[in-house]
């Protein structure tokens, strides 16, 4: 069976639920064989081969923990060769991103990035993108090479498929350059308990209309174990930290469920959004232009549909 190599993402040996999705996808094109990075990276054998790797190369040597992504980008275009991987997949993350560009270079193939959808079969790999502020919708193959494709959060769901996979440390090498941009210094974010807002199945997003009172739009995002996301209107006015913009100059997000609240939908903002799988809108103006992407559309007052909903989810989940 073709080998799908699949770079784990993680932190302290916690694997993302992005690179979960990844390994679920990779099981539809063959045999998954992920590679992770640092010194915890054998921590990660238990999530990955929960989800169907059969093998786990783990790099630990500490120049991947101390240098920039370039040492982990060699490591990956060797265990391609090693491997006789046909397909490598990656979960868009910046550093990911970063590899993969690499990666390709390295092993002269063809190079997609933040894919919504992968389909196709090894040799003739297709996929499709949002792109151009949204506004495109562009349907790529790879033409030359292994394929190296980055998948964006959200594309697939994750689905368990138990196997034992073999840990082995990998046999690479790396070049004199490749640990010279050192990371200095690094601090963990806050928690602030909720999902990652990349990485949500819902967000429930507040904007202008929220008039500077999130406690609604987080209450729901409680209620439905959601992240919460913002506009640059509620950023700008200082009501939510600018890491949870959503939009052309903030986070995109493709979740299962976007719910918009006092979002008037401008082109900046659905550039974020717009690829989510169901979107609700909550707003005043039954003119506004969100609605046109709604698949539920509530003409109110948020500040007294969201706490409704919220009481009918608490009520649901007892
Ligand atoms: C270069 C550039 C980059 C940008 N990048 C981004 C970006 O990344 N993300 C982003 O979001 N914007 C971005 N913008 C800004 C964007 O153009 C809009 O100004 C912004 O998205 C508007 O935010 P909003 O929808 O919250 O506010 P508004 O457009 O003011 O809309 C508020 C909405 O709330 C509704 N409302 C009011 N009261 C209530 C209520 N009580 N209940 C329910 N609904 C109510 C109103 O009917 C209205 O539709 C960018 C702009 C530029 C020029």
């Amino acid at each position: 069976m073709s080998k799908v190599l699949v770079v784990v993402d993680h932190v302290d040996g916690a694997v993302s639920k992005p690179t979960l999705e990844v390994l679920t996808l990779a099981r539809t094109f063959g045999e998954p064989v992920a590679v992770a990075f640092g010194a915890q990276a054998a921590q990660t054998a238990g999530a990955v081969g929960e989800y169907g790797a059969t093998a786990l190369f783990t790099v630990t040597d500490p120049v991947v923990d101390e240098a920039l992504v370039a040492p982990r980008a060699e490591a990956v275009a060797q265990l391609v060769e090693q491997t006789g991987a046909e397909l490598v997949l990656l979960p868009s993350t910046l550093d990911t991103k970063e590899i993969a560009g690499r990666v390709a270079i390295k092993i002269n193939s063809g190079l997609i990035t933040d894919a919504v959808e992968v389909s196709g079969a090894i040799g003739e790999v297709a996929t499709t993108q949002s792109v151009f502020a949204g506004n495109w919708t562009v349907r790529a193959k790879v033409t030359h090479g292994v394929g190296v494709v980055t998948v964006k959060a959200n594309s697939v769901p994750a689905e368990p498929a138990p196997a034992q996979p073999a840990v082995e440390e990998a046999n690479v090498s790396f070049s004199e350059g490749a640990g010279r941009a050192r990371i200095t210094a690094s601090e963990p974010k806050q928690a602030s308990g909720r999902p990652e807002l990349t990485e949500a199945p819902i967000v429930v997003a507040g904007g202008r209309g929220t008039d500077g009172n999130f406690g609604e739009v987080e209450a729901l995002a409680d209620a439905l174990g959601a992240a919460v996301g913002a506009s640059r209107a509620a950023v700008d006015s200082g009501w939510y930290p600018h890491s949870y913009q959503v939009g052309q100059t903030g986070k995109t997000v493709s979740p299962q469920l976007y719910i918009a609240a006092g979002i008037s939908g401008a082109i900046q903002h659905r550039a974020g959004m717009q690829t989510s799988k169901a979107i609700v809108v909550v707003n005043t103006d039954e003119e506004a232009p969100i609605f046109g992407l709604a698949d539920l559309g509530i003409v109110g007052d948020l500040h007294t549909v969201l706490p409704a909903v919220t009481e009918q989810v608490k009520q649901l989940k007892g």
